[in-house]
């Protein structure tokens, strides 16, 4: 079940007189591999919240609530049920404490936001004999599948082994009443989630927005998503702050048009000026376009790279402001920018002292875009900035270097999902330290020279080995294995409601990943032999669950394959 963790006890605390004859317990808990609960909860995620949420509606929704430490928001897919006329889920994962004694929640059910209260219900008398009763309902046949268990004897399990069960997995019902609004969670509970105090990151497909401020007080927009963004931009501004809420300005860390595709827009909208870089303004202003993409640099970006727009930005120059000379950030008390050039001349970083909080815009990402799976799965690991669009090497290293010296606890870049706690400030050092350029490509021997009109020169561009035929095959395969890796699922899920206890599924999908980022269409130019051993052996590494410590692990075997000074 996608969210589940094992939270199991060790075997010894098992009572001798519950064991069967070949000594398991006469019920057990399931726990579905950790790669596939990682390669499912995004995609029931996206489903859910999608115009697609038919095929899953029956059996799953969202729920979104509030850790109760780290006061963060957590949105996970869950298995949904309604029992004694209850909704809510049965799990025996983590999150589940964050419902004792009773707290606010929202899930999407049907398509639908809707708000209530959950509370956690763990007594395993009470339990059993929910378990009995749904057992009972799905027959012993279906029920061990459909409810995430084993069941190790040939006959209905007597209330104290189910007890016994429950004990020692500590399954527990979510018990969610919807409709009772529940006003602690504030604005707060908005799509927006909180990275840090009054520091809401809007996820807006691709790419991350910020919201910064505190309800009440006065807020700044960091970056403005792709074109056609405002709209949702607008709504999760009005939630948080209220409706009619202007912000002071909007801040680009820099020009991309996955960063200022809304900007003008809103710009015209709230009637607030965009700031940005000195050296970024020639981007904004139509002056000049950024440095065509590389496409021979490899990965799944450099192919996606061949359909990217060209054409110069124009935001407006009555609209288009320097930032200040010095380091303060309009309408951002607390917080300074951080010229960190490389992926663009003029790009900053927004940086708050007091809380060591890194809005990192593309200086870096948490998602690794180099690799087909990393940018299906979207695990966090702290990566260089997009190969394609990055024209200067040697100050993308030098930035990343800077970054890493201010040792931030809370991390929210312009891609991926935002990294925080103690570990972080250690994981930027050790990226820092093995951050390497592609190995071959357009700006990597020399960059891209830039001036106060734009780009001043460009390193003259290598031959494109890859025919555009054979990139929109390749985009048309990249669509096809998304659509899929649904399908399985959507398969999986009506013969069975526990899709995720096969292993058979999770050595497929393995194989596939292997095989797909050996043969990246970057890698056609290259010798393929080479490659796909060191492709394989890459991804191999990428199938250990726990996104911090294998963050560290890859960092380190991530080999500088070129250095640039
Ligand atoms: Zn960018």
């Amino acid at each position: 079940m996608p969210g589940a963790r094992s939270n199991e006890r060790p075997p010894g605390c098992v009572r001798q007189h519950l064991l069967t004859r070949e000594k398991r317990p006469a019920v057990e808990r399931i726990r579905p591999p950790e790669a596939i609960i990682k390669v499912g909860n995004p995609i029931f995620d996206w489903l859910l919240r999608s115009r697609l949420h038919g095929l899953v509606d029956e059996h799953f929704m969202l729920v979104r609530f509030r850790g109760r430490k780290t006061g963060r928001s957590y949105t996970l897919p869950v298995g949904r049920r309604t029992i004694d006329g209850r909704l809510g889920v049965l799990t025996n994962s983590p999150w589940r404490v964050n419902f004792r004694g009773g707290a606010p929640v929202e899930v999407i059910l049907e398509g639908e936001l809707q708000r209530g209260r959950a509370e956690l219900v763990e007594d395993p008398e009470a339990m059993a004999r929910i378990y009995a009763n749904l057992i009972e309902e799905y027959g012993h046949e279906q029920a061990g599948r459909r409810l995430g268990i084993r069941i190790n004897v040939d006959r209905m399990p007597t209330h104290e082994e189910l007890v016994d069960a429950i004990e020692r997995s500590r399954l527990s019902f979510v018990a969610i009443d919807l409709g009772e609004e529940d006003n602690s969670f504030g604005h707060a509970v908005a799509d927006a989630e909180v990275v840090a105090p009054g520091v809401a990151r809007l996820a807006l497909g691709v790419v991350n927005a910020y919201l910064v401020g505190e309800a009440g007080g006065p807020w700044v927009l960091v970056d403005a998503g792709t074109p056609g963004s405002a709209e949702r931009i607008q709504a999760e501004a009005q939630k948080r702050f209220g409706s009619g809420a202007r912000p002071e300005a909007i801040v680009l860390t820099h020009g991309h048009a996955d960063h200022s595709g809304s900007a003008a827009e809103l710009s015209g909208l709230w009637g607030v000026p965009v700031y940005a870089h000195r050296s970024e303004l020639p981007f904004l202003t139509g002056l000049s376009a950024y440095p065509p993409p590389d496409p021979t640099v490899g990965g799944p970006l450099a192919l996606l790279s061949r359909f990217m727009p060209r054409r110069a930005i124009d935001l407006g120059e009555e609209r288009v402001r320097e930032l200040p000379a010095g380091t303060e950030v309009p309408g951002m008390p607390g917080w300074r920018w951080i010229h960190t050039p490389g992926h663009t001349p003029g790009h900053v970083c927004l940086w708050r002292d007091g809380d060591h909080v890194l809005l990192a815009g593309d200086a870096l990402a948490t998602v690794d875009a180099d690799s087909f799976s990393g940018m299906l799965r979207r695990r966090r690991k702290i990566s260089r900035p997009a190969t394609p669009v990055t024209p200067d090497w040697g100050a993308a290293e030098r930035s990343v270097r800077e970054i890493a010296a201010l040792r931030a606890r809370v991390l929210a870049p312009g891609h991926g999902e935002p990294m925080e706690g103690p570990t972080l400030a250690t994981e930027l050092a050790a990226f820092a330290e093995s951050f390497a350029a592609p190995e071959h490509g357009r700006y990597v021997g020399e960059p891209a020279r830039f001036d106060e009109r734009g780009v001043a020169w460009l390193p003259p561009a290598p031959p494109d080995p890859v025919p555009k035929a054979a990139a929109v095959l390749g985009m048309a395969l990249l669509a096809a294995t998304v659509a899929w890796l649904a399908a399985v699922r959507r398969r999986g899920q009506r013969r069975t409601l526990n899709l995720f206890d096969r292993v058979g599924f999770a050595e497929r999908e393995s194989g596939w990943r292997r095989r797909w980022d050996s043969w990246g269409w970057g890698s056609w130019a290259r010798p393929w032999r080479a490659t796909f051993w060191r492709r394989a052996t890459n991804s191999w590494s990428t199938t250990a669950p726990g996104p911090r410590r294998n963050g560290l692990r890859n960092m380190a075997r991530a080999s500088p394959i070129r250095r640039v000074r």
